[in-house]
């Protein structure tokens, strides 16, 4: 149990690889605050939680809503008055030609998964700065350093979010706050149902997988940061 005491907020915990990483962080210890829109999902991982003898906070909130990331930050920070770690994970893709890919996709690409980071980020950095310590993981992409059709407004989301971290990071390290990217490819998730052929699944990265090197950066000892993780199959 390496993170017994610890309080830790994860968004888009309610399934895919939120949902891996929160069932980690809780069997390392921690208090897993649970954040996403669907709360009988974020409900149901609570539960497979508590069956493990963890403990959860459902925290639903659309995090590209300032009010309502708020009250789950709130809800996550109040019993402990602390936070260790902030998973920044819930995001959404949606993948056509620039042709036609809709303002609206675009817009909502861009709405969770960078302008959410934000509205998290900047509640979790002040809690942390006073602690004098904690860990922000931003889930970004392979797709946030390399090019691919179709990928064009995904794509420059998580570029945006690689800078976004790359300059966060600078600016909090000297109050012992670190910073860590994880980059993975595809992870078989509902998100990518890019393949159904049952072999390809099972060579693909699984959800699981991420959370193992969420936990392993988190695990290092606190003057150590791993700061950028590629995390990629071995023999796609
Ligand atoms: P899933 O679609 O399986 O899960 C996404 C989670 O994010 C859900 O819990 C969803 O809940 C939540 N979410 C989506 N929109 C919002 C919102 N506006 N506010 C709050 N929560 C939201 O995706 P994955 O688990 O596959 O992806 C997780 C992260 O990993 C994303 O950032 C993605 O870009 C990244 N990633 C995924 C890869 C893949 O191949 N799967 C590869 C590389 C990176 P709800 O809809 O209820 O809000």
């Amino acid at each position: 149990m390496r993170l017994n005491g610890a309080t830790a907020w994860i968004t888009g915990a309610g399934r895919g690889i939120g949902r891996a990483i929160a069932l980690r962080l809780a069997a390392e210890g921690a208090t897993v605050g649970l954040t996403a829109r669907s709360e009988s999902e974020l409900r149901e991982v609570a539960e497979e939680v508590a069956k493990a003898r963890g403990r959860a906070i459902v925290a639903p909130a659309d995090v590209t809503m300032p009010e309502e990331v708020e009250r789950a930050f709130r809800a996550v920070v109040d019993d402990a008055q602390r936070l260790d770690i902030l998973v920044n994970n819930a995001g959404i893709g949606v993948f056509a030609p620039v042709t036609k890919l809709s303002l609206e996709d675009f817009d909502r690409m861009w709405s969770v998964n960078v302008r959410g980071v934000f509205l998290c980020t900047r509640l979790a950095v002040p809690i942390m700065e006073q602690q004098r310590s904690g860990t922000i993981v931003n889930i970004s992409s392979l797709a946030g350093k390399n090019a691919f059709i179709n990928g064009s407004g995904y794509a420059a989301t998580k570029w945006a979010l690689n800078g976004f971290t790359n300059c966060l990071r600078l600016e909090v390290r000297s109050s012992e706050v670190r910073v860590i990217t994880v980059g993975p490819g595809s992870v078989a998730t509902e998100f990518s149902s890019t393949t159904k052929d049952p072999a390809k699944l099972a060579r693909i990265l699984q959800p699981d997988d991420v959370a193992s090197a969420v936990v392993a950066a988190i695990s290092l000892p606190a003057n150590a940061m791993m700061s950028e993780i590629d995390l990629r199959p071995t023999n796609p």
